[in-house]
């Protein structure tokens, strides 16, 4: 967990308060520097502002000095005489996300659903994106001088002080895809078909569109519901799975190639390299299992190449989007993967 929500902590056994941070991990509170404590272990005391008490730790205190914010807070015991499940607000907060939801789905089940992802913390998505991609351990190629050199590509591309973080896995798929909280991660198929960074850029810049026009949270929400805000949805991994063979409408298709391009061409990096790719795995063999996944979510049209190649028209002197030997190093990335 990379980001927690600030408390304080009598842990029972010593007289010392101490400033932790908080996080939820399905049903458990992760408290940095103290472990783990199952959220059905939590009590509220009675009569005080967002202090919580150990069922089974006499002099256990954990106290927010302000609200913290959901889903956390909707995890936490309610405050009440009756205590009970009944009475916790994770019940009666999932049941006001329920009426605002049908509210929502009669205004527009899209329209719904995008609302909802805006009113996620950006924080929460992070911690989300964080789970993913911890999913995909196993795979990350992890390389410091190539590493380096996706991150400084990243920041060229993303004007957003949203940080962009994005890894490299070792699939042999042509394949790219972004998960919540700006993670994007890169397969390594994808770099052993691009013949020049220009190629990769592109892709990644219109998945950087994807995380900045939230799309990533509007597909997890329309498939796993609205539940997965308060830790009913599924696992980091079926989440994972679906993101990578996700297909976004249309329109934001297009919304994320709008902006690779306009990134593009602010970071001076021809976007001609991006129609050639299209170009080039249109005419491969649609069934190359490498290449399947991200065809089928990415169809590169004539609309699309067109596109990409009127904006490289556009833009005269560009510079290529990484040195020969940040280039280098990206495509070996893998390669010291231990398997
Ligand atoms: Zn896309």
């Amino acid at each position: 967990m990379s980001e927690g929500v600030p408390a304080w902590l009598h842990d029972g056994v010593t007289a010392a308060r101490h400033e932790v941070l908080v996080a939820l991990d399905g049903d458990r509170l992760l408290i940095t520097g103290y472990g783990e404590v199952p959220l059905g272990q939590i009590r509220r005391l009675d009569g005080r502002q967002m202090v919580f008490s150990r069922a089974d730790l006499k002099g256990w205190r954990l106290g927010f000095d302000q609200e913290p914010p959901p889903p956390l807070l909707w995890q936490l015991p309610a405050k009440g005489h009756y205590g009970g499940p009944i009475d916790r607000i994770g019940l009666w907060g999932f049941a006001a996300i329920a009426l605002v939801v049908s509210v929502l789905v009669v205004v527009g089940v899209i329209q719904g659903l995008d609302l909802v992802a805006r009113a996620i913390p950006y924080s929460w998505e992070q911690r989300l994106g964080d789970a993913i991609s911890g999913d995909f351990g196993e795979q990350a190629c992890r390389a410091p001088a190539g590493q380096k050199a996706l991150d400084a590509l990243a920041r060229r591309l993303s004007p957003s002080s949203r940080p962009i973080r994005v890894g490299m896995v070792d699939f042999p798929l042509v394949n790219a895809v972004a998960l919540p909280g700006g993670r994007i991660l890169i397969f390594r198929g994808l770099v052993d078909e691009a013949t020049s960074p220009d190629e990769v850029a592109g892709v990644l810049a219109h998945e950087i569109g994807h995380v900045e026009h939230r799309h990533v949270m509007v597909a997890l929400l329309r498939q796993f519901g609205i539940g997965m805000l308060v830790g009913s949805g599924g696992t980091a991994a079926e989440y994972g799975q679906a993101l990578v063979e996700s297909r976004y409408s249309r329109a934001a298709e297009s919304d994320a190639d709008d902006y690779s391009i306009r990134q593009l061409s602010k970071a001076r990096i021809s976007p001609a390299a991006t129609a050639t790719l299209f170009a080039r795995l249109s005419k491969e063999e649609p069934d190359m299992p490498g290449l399947f996944v991200y065809l089928a979510s990415h169809p590169p049209s004539d609309e699309r190449q067109r596109r990409f190649a009127a904006a490289a028209k556009a833009m005269p002197m560009p510079v290529p989007a990484l040195t020969p030997a940040e280039w280098d190093s990206v495509r070996a990335m893998c390669s010291g993967r231990k398997k």
